[in-house]
């Protein structure tokens, strides 16, 4: 029996699994990309995904680091690569390290302090890249880039032996494109991320939206986190084809959420959003006849 019930969606090729409720917890994790982002307090069934982007220090998103951490060793895999605010690697490790004191067992950890900017290759066509969000200091959110090589221009006309002669003399005769593939939020209050190129075209968006209620404006900037009344008009300027909205808060249920989305986007944008926890967005798959 897996520790979590997990939300699935699944978008092209691309599985999404997670769970999301504010002050709760949240993980969303891609296996076919082999990343986490945040690890909530680490479901079982995210274990074996190598990498984990972690958006910033609070427990709802990194409580289970530890017992993902020891649980890959346990189970005898690499140690992982965990990426993370550079201000939360020094209190991260100590906690890595105690539990391991507590455990008995030392926990292997590679833990990367990621500021904006900071690029990590997470496979060779893929680069995650870390950008400024605004939340509690350090926080990012992340975004993953397919990257592929492309001939230039000038040399498109030239035969397979020309071409190799070429990369003999070590010309460089490729250009590598960017194909932004999903952009992570964490946790943001509001800020016009139409106008991060990157993260305005990714085809798929995970976004915060914890707070659905006029009365619930002073919590959201309070805590900053998203609130509706911000996050419709921004999604209304963003060119993402998915939008998986994440960490609703308890107070607001599922149906009353879809019914203010409904009220308050486009219909064309409507179609494109889906809550990580409505239950009927996800995948059910038959199971084996015994
Ligand atoms: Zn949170
Ligand atoms: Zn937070």
């Amino acid at each position: 029996m897996p520790s979590h019930r997990l939300a699935k969606l699944e978008i092209g090729d691309l599985q999404i699994l997670g769970y999301s409720v504010a002050g709760e917890e949240t993980v969303v994790g891609i296996p076919q990309l082999d990343v986490c982002f945040d690890i909530g307090k680490a479901p079982d069934q995210l274990i074996s995904i190598g990498h984990v982007l972690l958006t910033h220090g609070h427990m709802d998103h990194a409580a289970g680091i530890a017992y993902y951490l020891s649980h890959r060793k346990f189970n005898g895999m690499s140690e992982g690569t965990v990426l993370a605010p550079a201000n939360t690697i020094k209190p991260m490790g100590e906690i890595v390290d105690a539990w391991g004191r507590l455990d008995g067992n030392r926990i292997p950890a590679k833990l990367v302090g990621v500021e904006p900017g900071f690029e990590h290759r997470v496979k060779p066509n893929l680069v995650a890249r870390a950008f400024p969000v605004k939340h509690c200091r350090g926080a990012v959110g992340y975004c993953l880039l397919e990257t592929r090589k492309k001939l230039k221009k000038e040399y498109r006309g030239l035969t397979g032996k020309q071409i190799v002669e070429l990369k003999k003399q070590g010309v460089d005769i490729e250009d590598v494109i960017e194909i932004p593939l999903v952009s992570y939020l964490g946790d943001t209050q509001y800020v016009d991320y139409a106008e991060l190129d990157y993260v305005s075209r990714s085809k798929i968006l995970i976004a915060e939206c914890t707070f659905f209620e006029d009365e619930h404006t002073d919590r959201a900037y309070a805590g900053k986190h998203m609130h509706i009344d911000d996050f419709a008009p921004l999604l209304e300027r963003m060119e993402n084809e998915h939008v998986i909205i994440t960490h609703l808060t308890h107070r607001t249920s599922m149906t009353e959420a879809k019914k203010t989305l409904s009220e308050r986007l486009s219909a064309e944008t409507y179609k494109k959003v889906m809550l990580l926890m409505d239950r009927t967005n996800w995948v059910r798959r038959k199971r084996p006849a015994q």
